[in-house]
Formats: structure tokens, sequence, C-alpha cells
């Protein structure tokens, strides 16, 4: 039984407010949001980070970027900017062990991060 919290979203074990899915992805509401658009996009299968990906990844993960750009035009920002991210290991701050795109938009954003 996994214990994964995005695995069990994606089972549907959990609730979210989930905005896009296909076969391969889910996209939801961060619970937390960071920013008025703040949308995490994640595959389905359980892949840690990206310390974890394989080759056999690679189109997986362009998807994820792609559905990113569909929901950023979906919500009206592809012109005024968004950010995306993926956070890897402790310094980066990941906090769930799942990976997950995070779609950040609808202010301006500070460069470089925190
Ligand atoms: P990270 O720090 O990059 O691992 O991001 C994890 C994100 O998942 C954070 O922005 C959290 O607010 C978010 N999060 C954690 N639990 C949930 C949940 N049950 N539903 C939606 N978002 C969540």
């Amino acid at each position: 039984m996994t214990t994964c919290i995005f695995c069990k979203i994606s089972k549907k074990e959990l609730p979210a407010k989930i905005v896009f899915e296909d076969s391969h992805c889910l996209a939801f509401e961060d619970i937390h949001p960071k920013a008025p658009v703040h949308l995490l996009v994640i595959p389905k299968r359980h892949i840690g980070s990206i310390n974890e990906i394989g080759p056999e990844d690679e189109v997986l993960l362009g998807h994820l970027s792609f559905i990113a750009r569909e929901l950023a035009h979906q919500c009206g920002v592809e012109k005024t900017g968004y950010r995306t991210v993926i956070n890897t290991g402790p310094n980066a701050g990941q906090s769930v062990c799942h990976i997950h795109l995070h779609l950040l938009a609808g202010r301006p954003m500070h460069w470089p991060p925190g």
C-alpha cells in the first residue's frame, strides 16, 4: 500500500481540486498556493524526483511541460508570464517525493528565487 500522497490523489483516494487529467498525468490546485495561480502537474506513475528518471521518462517529462503550457493558456496567463518549477531534494525544498511541476502565475516573481 502506497503512502505517497500524490499517488493517493492520482488514485482518487485523497481529495484534490483536479483541473486536468489524461492517461499519463494529473493536474490539481496546490493546497497552499504561493501565487494566484498555483497548479501542480504530476505523472500518474510514481517517480520520486528527477534523480530517479530514466531515458524511458524523457517523453513523460516533456508531456508535463506541454500540459503546463496548456493550463497556462487556459488560465489566461501565457502573455503575462508564468513560472514552472520542479524542486529536487532538500536544498531545493522538495517536500513531496513524487515528481511535480509547479505552475505559478498571476503576480510578478523575483529572480533569483529564495
Ligand atoms: P515541493 O515543496 O516542491 O515538494 O512542493 C510540494 C507542494 O505540494 C507544496 O506546494 C504543497 O503545498 C503541495 N501539497 C502538499 N500536499 C498537497 C495536497 N494534499 N494537495 C495539494 N497540494 C499539496
